[in-house]
């Protein structure tokens, strides 16, 4: 089985909204609790409360703040797996000795979405999704549902508010094909393939970049607490979201022609370690990033390319998974040293854009990066 997300816009009444907050807050207030209560516990006694003994108080919890009855229980146990999940995920990195760094309060505004794992919802016919203790609103739904509906996850972006359903679907394999690619993915050209072609960025992200810009250095100027700056990060908000929708959209597009092409896909690991010593973007209470010159800058091509990078791994991992196709990852050290033509390395600084090697071996350097991660697919493709 397979996994599909389908996400569509919810269409809730003034008063539905109003539940949606007060939803989200009640959630809020409770994710914050259990890290509070699994932080004391850590701290004081070095024990961890599990997700089991936290569950298991949700009735008292209920008896005491009466209003969390009006809220669906597997919702509630959702945000305890959620706080779980981030503990797990505290430890983890414990262990593997990094920063750890305690999960973090969520403030407000920084808790956007709740989810029912199994019941609790239901779509209709004539195209409304009811949701347990909040009621029927009209989803637009434009597109097909394939496969079985898991779990309904409420999510609110900006003033929008989404539905998405997770869905286990059968795969539907493509015919065998017999062809591989490797892939460099780059910022001059968004991918290199070992053909020699690219596939180049959309050019609309260049103007949806500069728009960014612009509307960024306009809420820099507005006064903190101001009508002025709320519209301001209005703007600034509509603007992500219309740049992450076109990115998402290009990156459907060429993952499914990349997949419906090739059998074999070879893709380098993206080196999480790289991309965080790009400048941090600073940003305000309110999620929008504050002008801080390079920073904000870095903030942005983070969030139009890099973002991207990672985003097109997984739509080609999960499309291909559905495809009955193989997609694989090789450790990227080297592969854009090593002569595809002889296998000698050849040192070359980033800004050197052209491989040429004593052997004759001549050719663009992502390129010649592309090859060499297709050979190292292959191999490991041949060990196993
Ligand atoms: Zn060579």
């Amino acid at each position: 089985m397979s996994k599909q997300a389908y996400k569509f816009r919810l269409y809730p009444t003034r008063k539905q909204v109003q539940t949606l907050v007060w939803t989200l807050d009640r959630c809020r207030e409770l994710y914050n609790a259990a890290l509070q209560e699994r932080r004391d516990a850590y701290r004081m006694t070095g024990t961890s409360i599990t997700y089991y003994d936290q569950a298991n108080q949700l009735p008292e919890i209920k008896e005491i703040r009466e209003e969390y009855k009006d809220i669906h229980s597997q919702v509630l146990q959702d945000v305890l797996r959620k706080a779980d999940k981030a503990f797990k995920a505290f430890f983890a990195r414990c262990k593997r000795g990094d920063t750890p760094g305690f999960p973090r309060y969520k403030g407000k505004g920084h808790f956007d979405s709740f989810c029912y794992p199994q019941t609790g919802f239901s779509l209709t016919h004539d195209n409304r999704v009811c949701l347990s203790k909040i009621g029927s609103m009209k989803v637009k739904l434009h597109r097909e549902i394939k496969g079985t509906v898991k779990t309904c996850t409420i999510k609110r972006e900006g003033d929008l508010w989404h539905v998405v359903f997770a869905c286990e679907v059968e795969p539907e394999p493509l015919d065998e094909n017999s062809e591989a690619v490797g892939i460099d993915l780059g910022l001059l050209h968004f991918a290199t393939l070992s053909d020699g072609s690219t596939i180049e960025n959309p050019r609309y992200y260049r103007k949806a970049q500069k728009q960014l810009e612009h509307l960024q250095q306009a809420l820099s100027r507005k006064k903190r607490g101001s009508t002025r700056r709320k519209k301001a990060v209005k703007a600034v908000t509509k603007a992500h979201r219309k740049v992450a929708n076109q990115r998402k959209d290009f990156l459907h597009k060429e993952s499914r022609r990349l997949v419906n092409s090739y059998g074999f896909i070879v893709f380098e690991e993206l080196q999480p370690a790289n991309m965080s010593k790009r400048p941090k973007p600073k940003q305000d209470g309110n999620g929008t990033y504050l002008p801080n010159g390079a920073a904000s800058k870095g903030g942005l091509n983070k969030s139009i390319l890099d973002a991207g990078w990672g985003l097109f791994q997984q739509f080609c991992r999960y499309k291909a998974a559905n495809a009955g196709r193989e997609v694989l990852f090789v450790n990227p050290t080297y592969t854009s040293q090593v002569c595809s033509g002889c296998g000698s390395i050849v040192k070359k600084e980033l800004s050197e854009r052209w491989h040429s090697c004593e052997c004759g071996c001549s050719l663009d350097r992502d390129h010649n990066a592309a090859i060499n991660i297709l050979a190292l697919g292959r191999s490991i493709q041949e060990q196993s």
